[in-house]
């Protein structure tokens, strides 16, 4: 039997290169080794508050954009988590096994708390408990995620060890999967902050669905350090070594050729307009403008029946796995 890697992104806000870089990206490079399963993380998305009529286009788009990294729908499972009724009930069964004192050291539920502070909800809280219930439905061998993530992985194979240990031998512990390079990609307009699509400014991220021609300002615009070497050195240039980085990954290039193909040519080929960090820039812009034609033009080549039609033999899909093993859940509970 194939491994299986499972992994999901929230529908709310706009998918960024930062998504594509640190999770879509290494999907499509495991999708032949591993049976896939990658879910639409909807009641996630839900933890902080959506415009009802935007979620429920944000689906579909995810869905979409999903296809459109290079996911293979004849193979992978792709499906939408609230149609799987399986993730909330086993989500509760494992609330039962949390502490309250793990959930209290989640990282992530401290930055949204602070972010959201007029809706601290208990769904913000219990996040990762549903989150682990993803992961152990599928059986799941490898969890490809960005860095932000590994603590979640980390609570799950805490959950996974201390079911069966306490109850039977029902759940296989995941492995995290986290590339080295893009794991974490920053902000452009400051690279001491990840990519994010709740950053208060436009300028901070690429959208996956930007303009070409709005990419290539961003990328314009994007923060430099002091000095002018084109050198990965990411405690003294963070913002050059992000964008080296991100010019590596889309251009398929290594950091170090990279380097060598721009090294002193900073200052000799500075312009007024964008800086002594011009040429490096201005390539980079175009290798970013040309990903994100290529890539719309697939994304829109897909039409939006297409994509219920994916999500539903997904979901059915899904659906069998999942209450295989909710059924092993509860019998080792006594449940049944
Ligand atoms: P989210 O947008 O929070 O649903 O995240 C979807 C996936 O993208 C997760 O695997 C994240 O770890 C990953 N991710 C989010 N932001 C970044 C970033 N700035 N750099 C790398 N990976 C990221």
């Amino acid at each position: 039997m194939n491994k299986v890697i499972f992994s999901g992104v929230q529908p709310s806000g706009n998918l960024h290169l930062g998504n594509y870089l640190g999770a879509l990206k290494n999907w499509v490079a495991l999708q032949n080794e591993y049976q896939c399963v990658f879910c639409v993380v909807d009641y996630h998305a839900i933890t902080v508050k959506q415009e009802p009529k935007i979620l429920r286009e944000k689906i579909l788009e995810i869905a979409k954009l999903y296809l459109a990294a290079g996911i293979n729908p004849e193979t992978a499972v792709i499906f939408q988590q609230s149609r799987v009724s399986a993730h909330t009930e086993l989500a509760w069964i494992l609330n039962t096994i949390t502490k309250i004192a793990e959930l209290e050291r989640m990282t992530q539920f401290k930055d949204k708390a602070r972010e959201h502070k007029e809706n601290i909800n208990l769904g913000l809280f219990d996040y990762p408990v549903l989150m682990a219930a993803d992961i152990l439905l599928y059986d799941t061998d490898l969890v490809p995620v960005g860095d932000d993530q590994t603590q979640h992985v980390e609570l799950t194979r805490v959950l996974a060890r201390r079911f069966n240990q306490q109850f039977a031998e029902v759940f296989k512990i995941p492995e995290p999967y986290i590339q080295k390079q893009g794991a974490r990609i920053m902000g452009l307009d400051n690279p001491a902050k990840k990519m994010s699509k709740s950053a208060g400014s436009e300028l901070n991220y690429i959208a996956l669905l930007d303009k070409p021609e709005t990419a290539r300002k961003k990328i314009m615009k994007a923060v430099t350090d002091s000095g002018s070497d084109i050198k990965f050195d990411p405690k003294n240039k963070p913002a050059i070594s992000n964008l080296l980085i991100i010019y590596s990954l889309l251009a398929e290039a290594s950091v170090k050729e990279l380097e060598a193909r721009y090294n002193g040519r900073g200052p000799a080929y500075a312009s007024a307009t964008a800086g002594k960090y011009g040429e490096f820039k201005r390539d980079l812009a175009e290798v970013a403008a040309k990903f994100l034609e290529d890539f719309q033009q697939k994304y829109n080549s897909f039409d939006d029946k297409f994509i219920e039609d994916v999500l539903e033999k997904g979901k059915i899909r899904a659906e069998a796995i999942a209450e295989e093993t909710l059924k092993k859940v509860k019998k080792a509970v006594g449940l049944a």
